[in-house]
């Protein structure tokens, strides 16, 4: 349904590296102590030449002894001159301030495709102490809503079928790509269409949002959720959202169909002790996640390229020494 999908304003580099408005990098390093020279000297080199070899005295204080020899601030260090390292997966919370395209981006999408959600915890266009937190956006979804084919889209889901996602999340089987055959699960249609209520953060670039569950709350054990009980909907190296080609809107799609594959689970586990996942699953194993290709995005959902981020502790061929 999202076709005619716009294009997200490519204003943001995905590397969040923030460079001077040149894109140069800073001045050569100079040694740390005195400049040599200093700005309308007419003689940079060597010491002044009035007074040579009078011992220096403060300023102002030239006969009182048991003063402090240097006035106040002229005993600190020189500053320390430092180059800006591109931040290691810390994005900014303030970046829908920084990037006030994008933002208005954002709230068309989620405006035009999940319209019954309100953006929480931001204060756009308002001067405030609270415009220091990432936007959380506040809503729900009920993916099988009626008029939906739960056990069509249940079914199609299984097989890793196309499913067509409708405004505010109601998902649908497409036409085009109708399952095999329908999945006889001993769940009551009515498991199938509750309803989720939400919380998306929708983290600066190039993080992935973290989206939670507040009702129902997730039972302990639930597969497919990240250590901080974000809902894990698709493997981030896999590429099929990344910040820089897509919105949260796009992302919240992926949660409507977790969200399916949850209720499968939820209740067949409640039928039978025993959940079932349906569809493809993304192997968790330590091994598996270490063998993320370098450039690919990082399993953590950092948006980060594996190579930067948890893989890139590497030896001198490349190979992986170390897996945090
Ligand atoms: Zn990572």
């Amino acid at each position: 349904m999202k076709e005619e999908k716009d294009v997200v304003p490519n204003t943001q580099d995905s590397s969040n590296t923030r460079r001077g408005s040149d894109g140069q990098p800073g001045p050569p390093d100079k040694p740390p102590g005195k400049p040599k020279d200093f700005p309308g000297n007419p003689n940079p080199s060597g010491p002044p030449k009035d007074h040579p070899g009078r011992p220096k005295k403060p300023p102002g204080n030239p006969d009182r002894p048991g003063r402090p020899k240097d006035p106040p601030g002229r005993g600190d260090p020189p500053p320390r001159r430092i180059k800006p390292e591109p931040t290691f997966g810390q994005p900014s919370p303030v970046w829908w301030l920084e990037d006030p395209e994008r933002w208005e981006y954002e709230c068309r999408q989620m405006k035009k495709h999940y319209p019954g959600w309100q953006p929480k915890g931001c204060h756009p266009g308002e001067e405030s102490p609270k415009e220091t937190v990432a936007p959380v956006w506040v809503g729900s979804i009920t993916p099988l809503a009626p008029p939906s084919d739960a056990f069509g889209v249940i079914s199609a889901l299984a097989e890793d079928r196309y499913v067509e996602i409708h405004i505010g999340g109601r998902i649908d089987v497409d036409p085009e790509d109708l399952p095999e055959k329908m999945l006889e699960l001993p769940i009551d249609e009515e498991e199938l269409r509750k309803t989720f209520y939400l919380l998306a953060r929708h983290e600066g670039p190039p993080s992935h949002p973290k989206v939670f569950m507040t009702l129902p709350q997730l039972p302990r054990l639930c597969p497919h959720v990240f250590p901080d009980g974000s809902l894990c909907p698709l493997l981030p190296s896999g590429g099929a959202w990344s910040w820089v080609e897509n919105s949260l809107a796009d992302y919240l799609d992926h949660i409507a169909i977790w969200l399916v594959k949850f209720s499968v689970w939820d209740a067949t586990r409640k039928a039978t002790g025993q959940g079932i996942w349906i569809g493809s699953e993304a192997p968790h194993d330590p091994a598996s996640l270490a063998a993320t290709p370098l450039n690919a995005q990082c399993y953590c959902g950092s948006g980060l390229r594996f190579g930067q981020c948890h893989g890139r502790i590497t030896d001198v061929t490349g190979r992986l020494i170390k897996w945090l």
